[in-house]
């Protein structure tokens, strides 16, 4: 059982350490596109898809005024999205220093390349940590408590091992305010692990992603010894080249719920589309975002390729148990 004050449970070994400084190295190293190069991806519509996804997630659960910690914020390509939402305060975290960076020079709005913009009506926060190895309830004592917590295609890096991934719940649990929200994207692990199965080997993907599982993974994965620790290199073309571990849901689910947050509703992307393409106002978003073609079909403007790197993820919402202490 999770014990706020111990902290023994936490321990990491070298490797893990060693394997989070990749990842932050990769991330890190990705320079910022200009508006040619990002329109010049081969993965421009699944980008712009996922754009879409999040800003259905934000739209669907943000209010006027929220208090919002956006763990593992990158370049900071949600600010927008959460200005829209006018959002009252934002604390953003990264391990990579570049990324935070990138996303400081984007709020502050000197050398936005992807469109001049006026100031955001929020104030923020912009911070470099490990948000799955620290402690951020003292880093964050002025700040919290949160009334939203969002987690974009992030939070399967704290799954290298049980310390790390109970240390992200942790911190996210400690800094929501009860009744406060979760929402997130991640690899969908049962589609990863179907695909592997199906797959001659350990290594599977198209022309713009692969996945390849070390052979030591791949049998622990079937062994099913430890739901933590399995590995795979993840390549998608133009965006990521690192580690990744694979997060089977029903273990997230049920270790959440140990850190006292409960599951609103798990979507994989393509359901997710289905699902909120029914509704005229995501219709129309989608549009603005150029991720839909004029016809009414999703998958439209996505390259068959790009719709099936779609199909890896899935999107998630957990609450706070407790009472809200709002309206
Ligand atoms: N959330 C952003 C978005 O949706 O645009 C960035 C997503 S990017 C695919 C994954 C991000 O996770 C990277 O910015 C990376 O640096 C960050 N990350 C990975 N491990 C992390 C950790 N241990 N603590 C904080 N950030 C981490």
């Amino acid at each position: 059982k999770y014990n706020p004050e111990g902290d023994a449970e936490f321990l990491e070994d070298e490797s893990t350490k060693i394997f989070a400084r990749k990842v932050a190295e990769h991330y890190s190293a990705r320079t910022n596109q200009t508006l040619e190069e990002r329109e010049a991806s081969v993965i421009i519509h699944l980008k712009k898809l996922n754009n879409w996804i999040k800003s259905v997630l934000v739209q669907l659960y943000a209010r006027r005024g929220d208090a919002v910690l956006d763990l593992a914020c990158g370049k900071g390509g949600d600010l927008i999205k959460w200005d829209k939402a006018r959002i009252g305060y934002y604390v953003g975290i990264d391990i990579a220093e570049g990324s935070i960076e990138d996303c400081r020079t984007r709020y502050n709005g000197d050398a936005d390349h992807h469109q001049r913009r006026k100031k955001f009506s929020f104030p923020a926060r912009l911070i470099c940590g490990d948000c799955y190895e620290a402690r951020l309830d003292h880093v964050l004592a002025d700040d919290a408590p949160f009334d939203i917590c969002s987690c974009q295609f992030a939070l399967h890096y704290s799954w290298s091992t049980e310390a790390r991934a109970r240390r992200a719940l942790a911190n996210i649990s400690a800094l929501l305010r009860p009744g406060g929200i979760l929402i997130g994207t991640m690899p969908d692990a049962n589609v990863i692990v179907k695909k592997l199965r199906e797959a001659q080997g350990l290594m599977f993907g198209n022309s713009v992603y692969g996945i390849r599982f070390d052979e030591e993974y791949a049998e622990k994965k079937f062994s099913a010894s430890s739901p933590f620790g399995i590995k795979y290199l993840f390549h998608l073309e133009d965006a990521v080249d690192c580690p990744e571990w694979i997060v089977p849901f029903h273990v997230f689910k049920s270790l959440a719920e140990e850190y006292d947050l409960e599951l609103v509703f798990v979507k994989n992307s393509h359901e997710f589309v289905h699902e909120y393409l029914k509704k005229p106002e995501f219709v129309d978003l989608m549009r603005r975002l150029g991720a839909l073609g004029d016809g009414n079909q999703d998958q439209s403007t996505l390259s068959p390729d790009e719709w099936e790197v779609a199909y890896l993820y899935l999107s998630f919402v957990l609450r706070k148990r407790g009472q809200p202490d709002r309206t």
